[in-house]
């Protein structure tokens, strides 16, 4: 349920209405606007009266919210949820590129793609320390030793850091990372993404092989309830019959998301395409369509690397990417401005 209040509530009104609905158990999450505030409710909100709260004074209107999500839901929060990372900004107009190997490989490795995709433009390096694979004798990643290089990498380029956690215990080693990557085979793992809800990182939620918006927006939720609304949702392409590409990149994830959740929105057009001849193009569709920003991964030497050389664009190619990315973004917002 939502409450809009009228402007300038009563102070003592606001207090009464807020401690009834706390001793009915209700959590109440204020959601400020510039003229209007919203109190979005989550629990049994069954048990209220709805005539009785749209009766008073300061409110100006009373909705029950029919979809399962609740925090996640942009009539909870009009507004784009903004989330700062070091000195960057993901969500609400700002275009976020997140770039660098599918794993870290080595010190050299590492240093030099971070350097490379910094200098391009990439406001976040992208590496995995511990990876999902589908064949237990495939790379499973560096674990410890690749957090060590992230850390690296970090303190010589200065890029926040984003990397996957596979399971809660792995938490403790994960202090320099910036971001804490779900990767999509464990969007819903509903006990991490409670643990995950419990600390204070972002929390970058990858779209399941075959998961709906609402199941996806649900795995937010599990986090959100927890404490933790620094939630960003990634699209990496959905299992179709199509066997061309490695997966389908589900561009309208963009305006659907932007539609019903305020959390920013990232496409991953590299394990959504399989093939890096096709993530530049997709990536350019994937800030058309609105998304916050981008997850590409970039590799030193893609014919040897270790894990998803086929999709990784080189160094000079994300260069170039890079360039018209954010020629494209910043051409969309005066197009916006203009329009407006
Ligand atoms: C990855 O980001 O490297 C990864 C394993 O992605 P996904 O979980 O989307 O398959
Ligand atoms: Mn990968």
């Amino acid at each position: 349920m939502i409450i809009l209040l009228k402007s300038n509530p009563d102070p003592e009104q606001l207090d009464s209405l807020t401690s009834w609905l706390e001793s009915k158990d209700i959590q109440i999450h204020t959601s400020a606007g510039v003229s209007k505030t919203i109190l979005g409710l989550v629990g049994d909100t069954t048990v209220l009266d709805i005539d009785l709260i749209a009766a008073l004074d300061i409110v100006e209107d009373v909705k029950r919210i029919q979809e399962p999500y609740k925090n996640a839901n942009r009539k909870f929060h009009p507004s784009d949820t903004v989330i700062s990372v070091g000195n960057t900004q993901i969500g609400g107009g700002n275009l976020t590129i997140m770039a660098g190997p599918c794993s870290v490989e080595s010190e050299e490795q590492l240093v030099t793609i971070a350097k490379a995709v910094k200098a391009s433009g990439a406001t976040m390096l992208r590496g995995g320390a511990f990876k999902p694979r589908s064949s237990p004798y495939a790379f499973q990643g560096l674990k410890e030793e690749g957090l060590r290089l992230l850390t690296l990498a970090k303190e010589a380029t200065g890029l926040p850091v984003v990397s996957e956690i596979m399971e809660a215990s792995q938490l403790a080693l994960f202090d320099d990372v910036d971001v804490l990557q779900v990767g999509a085979r464990n969007m819903q793992n509903f006990d991490l993404l409670k643990v995950l809800g419990k600390q204070d990182k972002p929390v970058l939620i990858k779209r399941g092989l075959s998961s709906t918006y609402e199941e996806w927006l649900m795995s937010a939720e599990y986090v959100m309830a927890s404490g933790n609304e620094r939630v960003i949702l990634c699209e990496r392409g959905i299992r179709t019959f199509e066997t061309y590409t490695r997966n389908v990149l589900d561009i309208t994830a963009a305006p659907v998301l932007k539609k019903l959740s305020h959390l920013p929105v990232i496409i991953d057009p590299s394990h959504a395409s399989g093939k890096w001849d096709l993530v530049g193009d997709s990536a350019m569709a994937a800030v058309a369509a609105g998304a916050d920003g981008l997850l590409i991964e970039v590799h030193n030497n893609p014919e040897k690397a270790l894990c998803d050389g086929p999709q990784s664009l080189k160094m000079d190619t994300f260069e170039e990417l890079a360039k018209k990315l954010i020629a494209l973004h910043g051409f969309l917002a005066t197009l916006k401005g203009e329009i407006a």
